[in-house]
């Protein structure tokens, strides 16, 4: 019999629900059947494919509130945090059915020479019949959907494995696909810990993995073990920087809301904030007085909340290492710095000053809801602190003149950049969202790219049946 662990609800450790944990026969027989489903589906072509993602997309709005419920009570999110999430997921899921078919047409190219002349020449896309699909538990609907709906729209099969700390809202919708929709047997679920996305990466053709660095590592050496291509999106240790023209008042806003949004569990979070001394005092006094009013922990009785939990015990205690240790070393906490409030795996709003460089807090991923805000000579030390990473996934750039944001976006080493803006780029789906160095490889989020990258090109030349003479036939002509 399949064993099953339940899955906590981590403001009050109450057990919201089962999930199995699948052997590694149990995947196998899985991607087995997938792959009989997939010729037919790939068949359908991507206008149809489309069709089936568009009802799936009125199912979760008409399932909305159901599907925030699960979303908030397995993550600890925020009700607007899970909203936001269950509301997102229908714009990606549009906006990716919209470029299925433009994504998938094939293309033909002119004739380029006399090796070519008189010739058709076109490229197709065919996709890896079966994608693997790993993530995390910080959006656990969007990440899965990201992935896999594109993976879908390709003409691929698609198995997701999700975070085992939040399988419950990604298994209700994928349940809908297959029992309430009556979509084709392309899509499904491979449910448990690590040991289950091992099995993953062996059956699958493709693999696209969402999480941390070193999971990351371990599956590109997989992969290309096995010789396939992997997409890998990965940590980050994302830079605010506030110059001395920046509208003062809004960059302390984006930087409360994009440092703490979902308890600070993005991986394009504000992780560290280099401003210049010109507006120090201002700026982190308007960032002090606004985390101060935030409402944090556990929401009785409907209560709204703007800051939810965090995932799990062990991220409390990574928020809790970092903040310690900048604090040993002469930071100073001016509002959180503690766990709680709360029952659960929580940790206040924490805005941290006096920090250096080296400190935990600035190097490696926090992951919660902590901003260390670091004083800066100018411009210039800004944009070199700000590089000064192992990783690379997004940035932001606060003045006053939008074409030096734009000009300094161009200096700094990351796959987005924010100016007088944050996290936006989450929501550009046009947009091809790719992690630098450590932060990730191989992997394009948005635009066409996002389905394109699931395929196989074939290249086509078609000879007239009569070519006037065959340039490369023996016997050679002198
Ligand atoms: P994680 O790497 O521990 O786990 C991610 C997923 O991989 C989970 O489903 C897990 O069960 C699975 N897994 C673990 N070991 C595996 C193995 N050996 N083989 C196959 N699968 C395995 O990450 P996490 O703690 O769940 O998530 C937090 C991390 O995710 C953070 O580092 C964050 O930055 C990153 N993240 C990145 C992005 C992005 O787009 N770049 C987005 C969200 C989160």
């Amino acid at each position: 019999m399949t064993e099953t662990f339940a899955v906590r609800d981590p403001t009050d450790g109450t057990v919201v629900g089962d999930t199995p944990a699948q052997s590694r026969d149990e995947v196998h027989a899985i991607a087995a059947r997938l792959r009989v489903a997939q010729p037919a589906w790939e068949a359908l072509g991507p206008k149809a494919r489309a069709a089936h993602v568009g009802r799936l997309r009125d199912w979760v709005l008409d399932h909305q509130d159901e599907i925030v419920e699960l979303l908030r009570r397995e993550s600890g999110k925020s009700q607007p945090d899970a909203a936001l999430e269950a509301v997102g997921i229908v714009d990606v899921m549009t906006f990716f059915a919209g470029k299925a078919e433009s994504a998938m047409a094939d293309e033909s190219q002119r004739p380029h020479g006399p090796l070519t002349m008189g010739k058709q020449l076109g490229v197709r896309r065919r996709p890896y019949p079966l994608v693997g699909v790993i993530t995390p538990w910080n959006f656990p609907l969007t990440l899965p959907v990201m992935d896999a709906i594109p993976a879908l729209l390709a003409g691929a099969a698609v198995l997701v494995k999700p975070s085992e700390y939040t399988p419950l809202a990604l298994q209700r919708m994928v349940r809908a696909w297959n029992e309430e929709l009556g979509a084709p047997d392309v899509f499904a679920l491979a449910l448990g810990t690590g040991e289950v996305g091992e099995s993953v990466v062996e059956v699958s053709d493709y693999v696209q993995f969402t999480g941390s660095t070193v999971t990351g590592r371990k599956i590109g050496v997989r992969c290309a073990e096995r010789l396939i291509p992997c997409g890998l999106e990965l940590g980050g240790k994302d830079p605010m920087l506030v110059l001395a023209d920046a509208p003062v008042e809004r960059a302390a806003n984006a930087a409360a809301w994009g440092g703490l949004v979902n308890s600070g569990q993005v991986c394009t979070s504000v992780e560290r904030v280099y401003v210049e001394e010109a507006v120090a005092d201002e700026f982190i006094d308007l960032l002090v007085e606004r985390v101060r009013g935030l409402r944090s922990g556990p929401a009785a009785n409907g209560e709204l909340r703007d800051v939810g939990a965090m995932a799990n015990a062990n991220q409390v205690d990574i928020v809790e290492r970092h903040v310690n240790d900048a604090v040993a070393s002469g930071a100073r906490v001016l509002t959180g710095g503690r766990r709680g409030p709360g029952p659960g795996f929580a940790y206040e709003p924490t805005v941290l000053v006096d920090v250096d460089q080296d400190m935990l807090v600035m190097r490696e991923e926090t992951f919660g809801p902590v901003i260390p805000v670091m004083r800066v000579a100018d411009a210039e030390q800004a944009i070199e602190l700000a590089n000064d990473s192992p990783y690379g996934l997004s940035a932001s750039v606060w003045t006053g003149d939008k074409q030096r944001g734009l000009n300094i976006a161009r200096r700094l080493e990351a796959g987005a950049v924010n100016v007088n803006d944050v996290l936006s780029n989450l929501f550009a789906f046009g947009l091809p969202m790719a992690g630098w160095k450590r932060s990730g490889l191989g992997a394009r989020l948005g635009g066409e790219d996002a389905i394109r990258k699931y395929c196989r090109t074939q290249a086509v030349t078609a000879a007239r049946l009569t070519p006037a003479t065959e340039l490369a036939w023996y016997p050679y002509a002198s």
